[in-house]
């Protein structure tokens, strides 16, 4: 039991263990990457199976037979090396397809050299056993097509290498350790080479096939686990990453895939390690989300979210990713910043909509509220009764006092109104310094109430401008709707009356309000 033993045992579960990687590689996935990573393992595993021959056997012609099975193997392992990087790195795509048999022309020859070794030594000059150390290796004497191999198979495991490099170069974000240990890794073939090629390996062994076994299973934590094929080239763009609108990238199941910046900035769940996450966890505290991914909910949709402090809002689209083979692979989540569209649109509908001076409704949206009001009320058969109010002598006011006192008047005779009304009420400016309000659910006696409520009020109320006192009063029109008679109120019909009772509230001495009687009309 002894040095060459423990060899021969990790050599031979390094062959099952690489040979598995790739029969598992090839069932579960169909990417160029991982395609060529199963050609790459199954390579792998033959160099080690006939690597762990070689040092089981002790004579000359059984080493030979070891070594040309070694060839299946040792020949294509650069090539195939240079493509996993390259489809990596996401450089495979540029490469002309045209060119890929000329790829394997080397190794082919190489394979096809070596097997016929004995008949023109181009791969071997000269062998002969070796057996100064405690096991006899295989001594060689290079031939011409050895140093052509050479020449070949190190330019392919140089490219791959530039391609681990420039991936880790131009990674960002939760993808970058990951590149970084690829890189590391890929170093590793290249040590071994070295210290075998100065001679410095124990007894003359060979160390590649023992950095195989470990490069292998670390490539396949890239493509398995953190699924480097599928995902990379599709979402790890730089622009990804710079992008404003948060994006988040999950799998068929909800699983976190990958995510840009903006939205590591704004969902706590989002760090390196949340890779693979559920989306209910990345998403907790915002059931809108979690129901636009899971598609319970259709069109677009606005979701609000704090972000560092202040209150955004995103409108919420979700896509599918789809694979080469058509399949659905995952779905992007993308919330687009439209906080600032919708405070534009708030504001415009405030000035549609909003008188400038009093801050009330203007006349046009009073009575289109009005309109529906009346509706509302006559379909379900509800009490509903309007108001106008008129400041009495205002002319006198900006006459007194200047027309900005004036304004300054009406401003404070809203607020007056405004304290004394329900939410549900609707208040406009009806014209100059005429005041509409609407009350639903209120019978007119109640209308008179309140319209007596705000004329006490307002005539308590001192205005302070340009360090005058101002006092003012204001005439009242009050009637409720008829909606169930034979001849049911229109709104010019309404109007109308309430601007009669108005008007005889101020032939009978203003500062009053005036209820219409049932034959008001
Ligand atoms: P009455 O008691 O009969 O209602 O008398 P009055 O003076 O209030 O009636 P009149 O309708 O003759 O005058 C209304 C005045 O309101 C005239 C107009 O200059 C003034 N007014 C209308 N809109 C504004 C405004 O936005 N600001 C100011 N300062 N005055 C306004
Ligand atoms: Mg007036
Ligand atoms: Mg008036």
């Amino acid at each position: 039991m002894d040095m060459k033993f423990y060899a021969i045992a990790v050599l031979l579960l390094s062959s099952v263990m690489t040979g598995a990687l790739s029969v598992y590689s090839v069932l579960n996935f169909r990417t160029s990457g991982a395609r060529s990573y199963a050609c790459l393992m199954a390579c792998v595993s033959i160099y080690s199976f006939g690597y762990a021959f070689e040092l089981y056997h002790t004579t000359l012609r059984w080493i030979l037979v070891a070594s040309k099975i070694q060839y299946f193997g040792i020949s294509f392992i650069p090539i195939l090396w240079f493509m996993v990087a390259a489809c990596y790195a996401g450089y495979w795509k540029r490469i002309p397809r045209i060119l890929l048999p000329l790829l394997f022309v080397i190794p082919v020859f190489t394979l096809l050299f070596r097997l016929s070794n004995e008949y023109h030594q181009l791969v071997y000059k000269a062998v002969a056993l070796n057996e100064s150390g405690p096991f006899p290796v295989l001594s060689i004497t290079r031939g011409m097509w050895y140093y052509i191999n050479t020449v070949y198979a190190y330019s392919c495991l140089i490219a791959g290498n530039i391609c681990f490099v420039a991936m880790a170069i131009k990674t960002i974000g939760p993808y970058r350790k990951q590149a970084v240990t690829l890189v590391a890794v890929s170093l590793l073939p290249w040590v071994a080479d070295i210290i075998y090629q100065r001679g410095l390996s124990p007894w003359g062994m060979d160390l590649a096939p023992f950095a195989f076994a470990i490069v292998g299973p670390v490539l396949a934590w890239g493509i398995f686990y953190l699924r480097i094929f599928d995902f990379v080239p599709i979402a790890r763009d730089t622009i990804f990453d710079f992008m404003d609108d948060p994006v988040i990238v999950f799998d068929t199941v909800d699983r976190l895939v990958d995510y840009n910046q903006a939205a590591g900035s704004i969902f706590e769940a989002l760090d390196k390690r949340a890779i693979g996450i559920g989306a209910e966890i990345v998403f907790d505290g915002h059931p809108g989300l979690m129901k636009g991914l899971t598609g319970d909910i259709s069109g677009s949709q606005d979701i609000r979210i704090r972000n560092r402090g202040t209150a955004h809002v995103f409108e919420l689209s979700t896509m599918p990713v789809v694979s080469k083979m058509r399949r659905e692979v995952g779905r992007i989540v993308v919330l687009h910043d439209v906080t600032e569209q919708r405070e534009l649109m708030a504001r415009l509908q405030d000035m549609a909509t909003r008188d400038g001076l009093t801050c009330m409704f203007n006349h046009r949206y009073l009575m289109e509220l009005s309109e529906k009001e009346l509706e509302r009320a006559k379909r379900h058969g509800r009490p509903l009764t309007f108001m106008l109010a008129d400041i009495d002598f205002f002319k006198q006011v900006n006459d007194t006092y200047g027309h900005l006192a004036g304004d300054e008047v009406l401003r404070k005779v809203a607020e007056v109104f405004q304290r004394n009304i329900r939410s549900t009420d609707i208040l406009g400016r009806y014209g100059g310094e005429e005041f509409g309000l609407i009350l639903p659910e209120t019978l007119p006696e109640d209308g008179k109430a309140l319209a007596d409520r705000i004329r006490d009020d307002l005539e308590s109320v001192s205005i302070q401008s340009g360090g005058q006192n101002i006092s003012v009063t204001a005439s009242f029109g009050v009637s409720g709707c008829r909606i169930d008679s034979d001849n049911p109120d229109t709104l010019v019909s309404l109007f109308k009356r309430v601007d009669r009772m108005l008007y005889k509230a101020k032939k009978q001495g203003r500062n009053m309000v005036v209820l219409a009687e049932g034959n008001d009309d």
